[in-house]
């Protein structure tokens, strides 16, 4: 497998699996194709993308409201949305062993027979990548309902609730994150392309005109998004779409691509949807969906910038970015250098020893820690194996109590990334970890503290 950065997804599948951040779908079972589940560390990296974006996309905002539409939606919304007739991938099927293959993929004459088994294909077929379903207990063409592909459609279909519950003025945004369900041909990647995976989406509504300059804003801005989340910016590139390449709704679309172990692939897309959207569903619903305008007294059409990106494909392009091997004295130490607000735990109390005489300590230590943030208790082996462990999960901070700390009610504070240790007063100790994990250098000591191992002078 392709190597980036010394990192390759076969290493990060099977950290992922050997720490508890992802594993196959029912596993027992044997699995299910290109579906997974995220374990106990997984879920709180998953949930910290997912806050970290509401964050910005929501609470920092003024012209921002959120929304969280249901998956099953009215039949109609995926026709007027162009996915009954667009969301269709030619395939070819090979006639002897029978699996399928995407049209576009095999362009060379020599693709012409089946990359499996060498075997004759069957002329490209068009095959809907919605999930069907029926609504109801008969199963009937009339009952049939699709789990939704993209999230999106359930923020058009409510523009015009929110329009007249939240008395937002253009330009203003619905942001949603939630499911997604394609039955995609080609999955694969570990978590990249999944059949079940989950969108953060915003739909930007904005006077036509202005569109052009806040499809700009909202290109950089998601790009600065990533950057300001710990990846690297050369690890990440923009591209913009050829004209062939558009989709049918789209004015233009950028791709913020990641370098993934097996080359450049799209992360987010963001796109100038045009007014496609509302004026598909105001066709099809009937309804009005215009904006009155209060400067020009006017009904207009809004524009929307759509800036679409996948919860999944971030969680794996924030663990492939933080993935370290780093040699410290003499041994390997991996290390994810994860951003602390990404971080599945926060703070670790290690008790140097099982020894009873810590034990009351330790728990006061975790039981006031753990009230802010997600923190780990253990005291199982060695500090150093310890130490590691919580270096390879990402763990920012690790609290140790020792001996001394009986005597003088202080505990060592040990920074993932530089190694370096800090001795803190306990009635200091909730404010330091607050401090650190909020970007604050080890050199600046609490009060009472003191510098203890890792520093050079
Ligand atoms: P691709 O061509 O890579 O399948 P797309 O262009 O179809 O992606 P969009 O429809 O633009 O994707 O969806 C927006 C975002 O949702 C993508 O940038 C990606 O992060 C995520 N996404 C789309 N399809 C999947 C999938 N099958 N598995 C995981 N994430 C996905």
């Amino acid at each position: 497998m392709a190597q980036t950065r010394g990192v390759d997804m076969e290493k990060l599948v099977s950290l992922s699996k050997r720490r508890g951040f992802i594993f196959p779908s029912s596993e027992i079972y044997g699995g299910l194709g290109s579906c997974w589940d995220y374990g106990p560390l997984g879920v709180e990296l998953k949930r910290n993308v997912k806050e970290a974006w509401w964050k910005a996309m929501v609470q920092e905002r003024d012209d921002m409201v959120g929304l969280d539409a249901s998956i099953l939606m009215h039949p109609q919304t995926w026709v007027a949305s162009g996915h009954v007739q667009q969301f269709a991938d030619p395939l070819v099927e090979c006639k002897s062993c029978h699996l399928r293959f995407r049209a576009d993929d095999l362009k060379d004459e020599k693709d012409k027979k089946c990359p499996n088994c060498g075997g004759e294909l069957t002329e490209p077929r068009m095959f809907n990548l919605m999930f069907k379903t029926f609504m109801g207990p008969v199963e009937e063409q009339a009952a049939v309902v699709y789990l939704r592909p993209e999230t999106a459609q359930g923020i058009f279909v409510n523009f015009e609730n929110v329009i007249a519950t939240s008395r937002k003025k253009l330009p203003f945004g619905i942001a949603q994150t939630g499911k997604a369900f394609r039955n995609e041909i080609t999955t694969g990647n570990f978590i990249f392309r999944s059949r079940e995976f989950e969108q953060m989406e915003v739909e930007f509504f904005v006077k036509p005109g202005t569109d052009k300059d806040w499809f700009q804003y909202w290109v950089q801005e998601r790009f600065n998004w990533y950057v300001k989340l710990g990846i690297n910016r050369e690890h990440l590139r923009l591209r913009q779409h050829g004209k062939d390449e558009l989709a049918h709704y789209a004015l233009d679309c950028y791709d913020i691509e990641y370098l993934f172990p097996m080359g450049w692939s799209e992360l987010e897309g963001i796109a100038n949807r045009g007014n496609f959207d509302l004026a598909q569903h105001a066709k099809y619903s009937g309804k009005d969906l215009s904006y009155f305008d209060e400067e020009t007294q006017e009904r207009i059409m809004p524009y929307i910038i759509e800036p679409s990106a996948g919860v999944d494909r971030s969680v794996l392009a924030f663990l492939l970015d933080a993935y370290h091997e780093e040699v410290v004295e003499k041994e390997k130490r991996v290390l994810l250098r994860l951003h602390p607000a990404l971080a599945p735990i926060k703070v670790a109390i290690l008790p140097l020893s099982r020894n009873e005489k810590l034990l009351p300590m330790a728990k006061e230590v975790y039981g006031e820690v753990r009230q802010a943030f997600i923190t780990q208790y253990d005291d199982s082996q060695s500090i150093g194996r310890r130490y590691r462990r919580q270096d390879e999960i990402g763990t920012p901070l690790c609290v140790t109590i020792d001996f001394q700390s009986l005597d003088d009610r202080q505990v060592t504070v040990r920074d993932r990334d530089s190694l370096k240790q800090i001795r803190v007063p306990l009635e200091v100790l909730r404010a330091t970890l607050a401090a650190k994990l909020a970007g604050e250098p080890m050199e600046v000591l609490p009060p009472g503290g003191s510098k203890w191992l890792g520093f050079d002078s």
